[in-house]
């Protein structure tokens, strides 16, 4: 396998690293940001981010042209990521971009695709997901709210659960079980909504880090029009498993890891330097350069028209169990001050960024499916292992 760009490779990514160093604003050339926005459409310097890079056509690269995407080769989609990442600033694309958009292409009726796609492209609508229930969440298939086919509309009766950002989203895509009678997986329907519509209430769930980001949600005989469902009735399984599989792509991810680890081991205090830390650091440094080329891996499958599977598992797997390991380290190096937050005198260290990063890389290894979950895929479809 050949990681070295191309001349029109190399070219493109000259051109991306331009464009991000002239163009990002200057908050996010100085403070890092996730690369998922989180949702809010109201914050003006992120709209205002958004409109230039998709002036570039680069919010959509995925998206074909006719869609107002770029119909970029995945190795550039991958650059593209990848520049953005290496600059610490954040790609604008959000759910609406990187996982409702492409299902709406692959799924959706063209009165659908025309409708539901611009918005996403301005920004206007901003998508949260409602997959997973309280009974349902590594088993998603087992999920239960009910939608009950009524006139032109259906009627949704039920609860989500760990609906990151509805509160900031004005927009939801979800899955409802159609036909209670049929097999799990075949009676299920996917639909799209927006949020602020009568009998949809959201309760945020306070976390560990004083957030409230992620939500429950609860349907009391909420009316969503049958033209919402992308496509057909009861196969809302298949069509959740394209936007599944939009969801890991990983390499900001793993460039992120891989810029904080030299930024831990240029910043580690000379007195807090002992042989098994520098040894640590080393692994880590090792572990981060493995992440980087694991996500090589999966764009060069894709690439080659390949489906990645067990593949991006170990990404997901690797770098989010890495991630934790190297945010336990970075608090420790600081001793107790690596532990304290923002708004304790001063004495947090750089703003309290240790902590918080450690207390978002925990649910990291849940999120998107858990560690236990992805080496099960790994041992099934990767090794061809009998389940256990
Ligand atoms: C930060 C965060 C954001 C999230 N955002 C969203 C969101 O926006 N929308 C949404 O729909 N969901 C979201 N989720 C939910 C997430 O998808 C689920 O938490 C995840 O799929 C696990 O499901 P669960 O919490 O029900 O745990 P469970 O599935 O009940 O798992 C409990 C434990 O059992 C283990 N386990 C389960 N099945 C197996 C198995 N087959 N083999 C071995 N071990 C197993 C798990 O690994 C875990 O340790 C989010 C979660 C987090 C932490």
């Amino acid at each position: 396998m050949d990681y070295h760009d191309s001349p029109e490779e190399a070219a493109f990514r000259r051109e991306v690293r331009d464009f991000v160093s002239r163009e990002a604003p200057e908050e996010y050339r100085v403070h890092h940001r996730p690369p998922v926005d989180a949702g809010g459409s109201g914050d003006d310097t992120l709209q205002e981010w958004r409109r230039r890079v998709a002036s570039k056509g680069w919010l959509a690269a995925h998206w074909p042209k006719a869609y107002g995407g770029a119909s970029l080769p995945v190795i550039q989609q991958f650059i593209l990521k990848e520049e953005f990442a290496l600059q610490r600033v954040i790609h604008p694309g959000n759910r609406g971009v990187e996982m409702v958009g492409p299902t709406i292409i692959m799924h959706g009726s063209d009165t659908q695709k025309a409708a539901m796609l611009p918005p996403i492209l301005r920004g206007e609508h901003v998508y949260c997901q409602g997959f997973s229930e309280p009974g349902a969440g590594s088993d998603l298939a087992s999920l239960q709210l009910r939608a009950t086919r009524d006139g032109d509309d259906y009627v949704l009766n039920g609860q989500k659960i760990w609906t990151s950002n509805a509160t900031t989203c004005n927009q939801m895509f979800l899955l409802a079980r159609s036909d209670p009678e049929a097999p799990k997986h075949r009676g299920i329907s996917y639909f799209v909504t927006p949020v602020d519509v009568p009998g949809l209430s959201i309760r945020p769930i306070p976390d560990m880090a004083g957030g409230a980001d992620l939500c429950e949600t609860f349907f009391d005989n909420v009316r969503i029009p049958a033209a919402n469902r992308i496509g057909d009735e009861n196969r809302g399984w298949y069509v959740a498993m394209t936007t599944l599989d939009f969801e890991r792509s990983g390499i900001a991810g793993a460039v992120g890891i891989f810029l904080g680890v030299r930024d831990l081991i240029a910043r580690l205090p000379k007195e807090r330097m002992t042989l098994a830390r520098s040894h640590r650091l080393a692994d880590f440094l090792i572990a981060a350069s493995v992440a980087r080329l694991m996500a090589y891996h999966v764009a060069d499958l894709q690439n080659r028209g390949r489906v990645p599977n067990h593949e991006a598992s170990m990404v997901k797997l690797f770098s989010s169990e890495l991630m934790r390991r190297i945010d336990t380290e970075a608090v420790s190096m600081f001793g107790l001050q690596g532990a304290l937050w923002k708004g304790n005198g001063g004495r947090e260290v750089r703003d309290g960024r240790y902590a918080r990063a450690l207390s978002g890389s925990l649910p990291a290894v849940i999120a998107g499916g858990t560690s236990e979950v992805q080496r099960g895929i790994i041992a099934t479809r990767g090794l061809g292992l009998p389940r256990g």
